[in-house]
């Protein structure tokens, strides 16, 4: 169909998406297709204040539902898109029907990593990327005291200081030597191991997970995990989050380019030229850092969504920005700015117990990245910072009473 545009993943990037072709003056056909329940949403709260029962389900919607009642706005829930025929430029859903295109965004996020030891499909183990995964949750906690949590990368830590809130005993089983150990320096690691043990969360670093056991009076449901060395803990609940796999296997099956997601080009577009892709599930060149990089975050949904949709239109536009993103624990607000690829030294700003600090990366005297704690001043001026290739005097940088800005060469 002439003008027909196809969504695949009713995610943050579909919401964006659409507004963008609208707004960007497209009055043809687009067609949503999801394979959740739900009107795309938002997931950051799914770990913090969804899960703590402090959100209706409405409050996570990306756009009210209003939003896609439009004569040619189509929103396909609960149906999976099963066959990409790039050649035919068609795409077959589970419910049977096949729809023509013009052109197609895939935005089809990304899926947990699933953990493979004995117990694993025990009830009482969960995995949290959806609300319907924090429904399940939600529906056992009022039972459980004892939370296991594995993993202690963002989406762990959040969920052990929600259930920690919630009065529960946590305990995190990471197995590097130290939480969000990919993502972040060693000092930051620290800081939030040392946070968590003050809230009472119990973490246990090289800590790899070989058993999920059953419980004698229930053998069902899980009662302990175990790791290496036979170390066993009490659990009534388990949450899995060691990870995610960007969903790439409709593109992957329809002979479109995939490494480490779905490539695309800085126009989001991918192999072939009338099929597109944003979000989690993209792997995309970043100008800025010179490689190419796949993002899982908010902002990064949203920003590619528009440009996107931008493309899908005829426009020429390129998507290079510097990412952030944030993730929320007890009172601790921490919003990273920039990709601390190849750093060489990291320099702080504030006193970590003040629980107001900054931790700066750079390579020789050049701003890389941020990790703002707390320290929302920092954040606001890191990223023009970082944009420009700033490099900065190292001695002024670690005195916070200097502003951001003030310590560029
Ligand atoms: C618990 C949690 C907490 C988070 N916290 C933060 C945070 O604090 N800050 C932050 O910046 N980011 C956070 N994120 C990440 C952020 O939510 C994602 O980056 C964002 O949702 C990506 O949007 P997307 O549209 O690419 O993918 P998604 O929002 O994941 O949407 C993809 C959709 O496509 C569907 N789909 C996949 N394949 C098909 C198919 N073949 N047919 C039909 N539908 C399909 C999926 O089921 C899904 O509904 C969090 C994520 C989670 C899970």
């Amino acid at each position: 169909m002439k003008d027909h545009y196809v969504i695949v993943g009713a995610g943050q990037v579909a919401a964006q998406t659409l507004d963008s072709l609208r707004r960007g003056g497209h009055t043809g056909q687009v067609t949503i297709i999801g394979d959740e329940a739900e009107i795309p949403y938002q997931r950051p709260p799914l770990s913090k204040k969804f899960l703590a029962g402090e959100l209706a389900v409405e409050r996570l919607y990306v756009k009210p539902a209003t939003f896609y009642v439009h004569p040619n706005t189509e929103l396909r829930l609960g149906v999976r898109a099963e066959q990409l025929d790039i050649s035919r430029k068609t795409v077959s859903l589970s419910d049977g029907d096949e729809l023509l295109y013009e052109r197609l965004l895939l935005a089809t996020g990304t899926t947990p990593r699933k953990i493979t030891v004995p117990g694993n499909d025990l009830a009482g183990v969960h995995y949290l990327r959806s609300v319907a995964d924090v429904d399940r949750i939600r529906a056992e906690l009022p039972t459980v005291e004892h939370v296991v949590v594995i993993g202690g990368g963002y989406i762990g830590l959040e969920v052990a200081a929600t259930c920690r809130q919630l009065g529960k005993k946590v305990t995190v089983l990471e197995m590097a030597d130290r939480v969000m150990n990919r993502v972040v320096a060693p000092e930051i690691s620290t800081f939030y191991a040392e946070a968590h043990a003050k809230q009472g969360v119990h973490i246990h670093t090289q800590a790899l997970v070989s058993a999920i056991h059953a419980s004698t009076k229930n053998p069902g449901r899980v009662a302990a995990v175990e790791t290496l060395g036979g170390q066993s803990f009490p659990a009534d609940l388990v949450v899995v989050g060691i990870g995610v796999l960007p969903v790439t296997s409709l593109a992957a099956r329809a002979g479109i380019a995939c490494e480490n997601g779905i490539a695309v080009d800085e126009y989001c577009r991918t192999s072939d030229r009338d099929v597109f892709a944003a979000g989690d599930c993209a792997n995309h060149p970043s100008l800025r850092y010179g490689r190419r990089v796949r993002l899982e975050s908010v902002d990064n949904a949203f920003e590619q969504a528009k440009t996107a949709a931008a493309n899908m239109l005829g426009a020429s536009q390129i998507h290079d920005r510097i990412p952030w993103f944030w993730s929320d624990q007890f009172d601790l607000k921490l919003l990273i700015v920039g990709l601390n690829f190849d750093y060489d030294q990291v320099i702080l700003r504030g006193d970590p117990a003040s629980n107001s600090f900054s931790c700066c990366y750079l390579r020789g005297q050049e701003l890389l990245a941020l990790d703002c704690i707390n320290s929302p001043k920092d954040y606001m001026a890191a990223k023009k910072l970082i944009q420009d290739r700033q490099h900065c005097d190292l001695g002024r940088l670690a005195d916070s009473s200097i502003g951001l800005k003030d310590t560029v060469l």
